[in-house]
């Protein structure tokens, strides 16, 4: 199984798939470039994209954090949903997979809004001054608490955090998955569930995704 894909049987996957995404001709180019890459299961599910345009319009955000761009595509998702002067700055640490998104950002007409920085991104999240109307954590597992309680420092008031692969392919509840990035989900699915600052909500689409907001102190 695909770790973008669980959840779901192949055949409603398909027709959950054909009567609800909108996948752009950008995106389905990109889908189909990464697809090449060897790592091209890191890259979201399409209807996980939609997913998340459809909260950057709902939530009417203007400036956007992500972290880990990888090839661009779930940057690319969000910044089409973005109104011409909002503001995607997305980090990640490799500038090759980073030079093919901006590729495609280009060609999709929306590199004007999507800023991009190469580094360790909680190095670049601590030196940042800005909030954030939404964020979106899809980098390396092992820091994802780290970079959630600098996320949550980072949100502007009413923003909401999206946290992706909080089911890890099914290896949160398999008592042998003992490696560093499923106890590294695991923990922060627990710490969230009982974190008294924020409303949550675990959705089961692709791999798993939280969507956090900060509640009002
Ligand atoms: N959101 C992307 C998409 O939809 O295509 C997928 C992101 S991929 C799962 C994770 C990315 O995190 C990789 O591109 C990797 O280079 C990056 N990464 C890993 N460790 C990092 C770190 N310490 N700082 C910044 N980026 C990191
Ligand atoms: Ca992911």
């Amino acid at each position: 199984m695909s770790r973008e894909s669980l959840g779901l049987p192949a055949d409603l996957h398909s027709y959950l798939l054909s009567v609800s995404v909108r996948e752009s001709e950008a995106l389905r180019a990109l889908r189909e470039e990464t697809a090449r890459h060897p790592y091209a299961n890191m890259q979201i599910a399409a209807e996980q994209g939609a997913l998340m345009a459809i909260l950057v319009k709902l939530t009417q955000a203007k400036r956007i954090l992500e972290v880990g761009t990888f090839t661009g595509y779930s940057a690319l998702s969000m910044a089409a949903a973005l109104p011409d002067d909002g503001k995607l700055l997305t980090l990640d640490i490799n500038q090759k997979t980073g030079q093919t998104a901006r590729r495609f950002w280009e060609a999709a007409g929306v590199s004007h809004k999507i800023e991009q920085r190469i580094g360790p991104a909680l190095e670049t999240m601590r030196a940042l001054q800005d909030s954030f109307d939404l964020i979106f954590i899809d980098a390396d597992k092992s820091n994802y608490d780290l970079y959630y309680e600098r996320g949550l420092e980072l949100l502007a008031p009413g923003g909401a955090l999206l946290i992706d692969n909080v089911l890890w392919g099914g290896r949160v509840t398999d008592p042998d998955a003992n490696d560093a990035d499923t106890e590294a989900i695991r923990a922060l699915n627990q710490k969230i569930h009982s974190d008294g600052r924020v409303d949550c909500c675990m959705v089961p689409i692709a791999d798993g995704l939280t969507i956090v907001r900060r509640r009002s102190p």
